[in-house]
């Protein structure tokens, strides 16, 4: 016991003087950031807060790709910052921990998802939903870090990443890392909306919208016994969805797909990036059915529900997502590794023209069903 805390230790000394620091104590790190609104991907230096006393440094395996991203660079959701690095699926190992650190240690597999801060003590932040903190969730990039000299944050299309380990999500070493990044982000957010709707075993649950939140929705609906149809736009993606034990796969082009679904579903999850009838969806709802929406088109482009769509469905339930907190998103990546449900990735080389590429290719619908960039390939 004592010898293996005596080569942690040492491990731990070896591996800080390895990473270099600036004079100012800032830790160095590069990327991939985009310069303007709709830019190309570009290596960036940049350089992260020092490792404070409850912090750990990450050393970046894996970066995944998620839609949000797309919709940061192309300022879908208002004005942003640039240089801006984006990525919020980030998997990696911890290089370095802060003498306060308690739950990880150098050598583990770590990852960070979509906030890396919050007050901590506000009712949301007590209640486990860190994503709602009253005084602001710190995302992990395009945040400003008022925690660490308010600092712009910078996300996971790069090297290494400090963070405070309750903001960091523990990674059993037999996960199958290279598909881990996406479950941060894409997982937690369709897994939270599952589990508030209470889906159980023989419940019809509708998943909208099949792509990297979408396919891990349906693994989540099928592992707790549901009977899952999924909705897309593509006749592509029917086969794929059939293989993933969906009971039927709905092309909502296709008119006689459609016919029949009225008042079918407890459950129908939405993660559609763009404009769509939502009121098609309420009115496939049983008596007591939930309609929950975590994809967030651009703000120029809002689908919406009026207040009479609302008054005439009734005692059906509508409600929004956002991602899940830090304990919820443990729970998650847990079960996901004990069920063996991951994304379906497509690993690419951590360059600008593969990253360029990748964004077209999510645009164009040919992605199947989550990008991850390798960032060990980075030169
Ligand atoms: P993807 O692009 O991977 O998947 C979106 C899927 O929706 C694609 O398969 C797309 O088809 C399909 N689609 C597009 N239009 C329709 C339509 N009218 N009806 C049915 N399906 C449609 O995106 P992600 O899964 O990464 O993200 C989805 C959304 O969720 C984004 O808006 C993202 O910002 C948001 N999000 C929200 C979070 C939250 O906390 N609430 C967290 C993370 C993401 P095709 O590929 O053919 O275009
Ligand atoms: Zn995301």
């Amino acid at each position: 016991m004592k010898t293996k805390m005596i080569l942690t230790t040492a491990l731990t000394l070896i591996t800080m003087s390895m990473f270099a620091q600036n004079n100012d104590g800032r830790i160095p790190a590069k990327g991939f950031a985009v310069f303007e609104e709709k830019g190309h991907f570009q290596p960036y230096n940049f350089s992260r807060h020092a490792v404070g006393d409850n912090d750990i440094q990450i050393d970046i395996l894996y970066a995944g790709i998620c839609h949000s991203d797309l919709h940061h660079v192309f300022a879908d959701w208002g004005a942003e910052e640039y240089p801006m690095v984006p990525g919020h699926e980030i998997a990696g190992r911890v290089v370095a921990v802060g003498k306060n650190v308690t739950r990880f240690k150098v050598g583990d597999y770590a990852g960070i998802g979509c906030m890396i801060g919050s007050c901590r003590h506000c009712d949301a932040c007590e209640h486990d939903l860190e994503q709602y903190c009253e005084e602001g969730a710190i995302m992990t990039y395009h945040g400003i870090d008022r925690f660490n000299d308010n600092e712009h944050t910078q996300g996971g299309y790069s090297d290494t990443y400090v963070v405070a380990e309750d903001f960091a999500i523990r990674i059993p070493e037999n996960a199958d890392i290279a598909k881990v990044a996406p479950l941060l982000c894409a997982g937690i957010t369709s897994y939270s909306p599952i589990m508030q709707a209470g889906v159980k075993s023989g419940d019809k649950v509708g998943i909208t919208g099949f792509g990297g939140l979408g396919h891990m929705g349906v693994q989540y609906a099928i592992s707790l016994g549901a009977e899952v149809t999924v909705f897309d736009i593509t006749e592509e993606k029917r086969e794929d969805a059939m293989r993933m034990g969906a009971s039927r796969y709905v092309n909502v082009n296709n008119p006689e797909d459609l016919k029949g679904l009225d008042r079918t579903f407890d459950f129908i999850l939405s993660t559609i990036p763009a404009k769509y009838d939502m009121t098609m969806y309420m009115k496939m709802l049983k008596l007591n059915g939930q309609f929950g929406i975590v994809g967030l088109p651009a703000f120029r482009n809002m689908p919406s529900l009026t207040v009479a769509d609302l008054i005439f469905q009734g005692p059906r339930k509508v409600f929004g997502s956002q991602i899940g907190g830090i304990k919820e998103t443990q729970e998650m990546l847990d079960y996901s590794v004990e069920h063996n449900i991951y994304p379906e990735v497509e690993v690419i080389k951590a360059n600008g023209e593969e990253i360029d590429k990748a964004y077209q290719n999510v645009l164009d619908g040919k992605v199947k069903f989550r990008y991850v960039i390798d960032m060990r390939t980075m030169k």
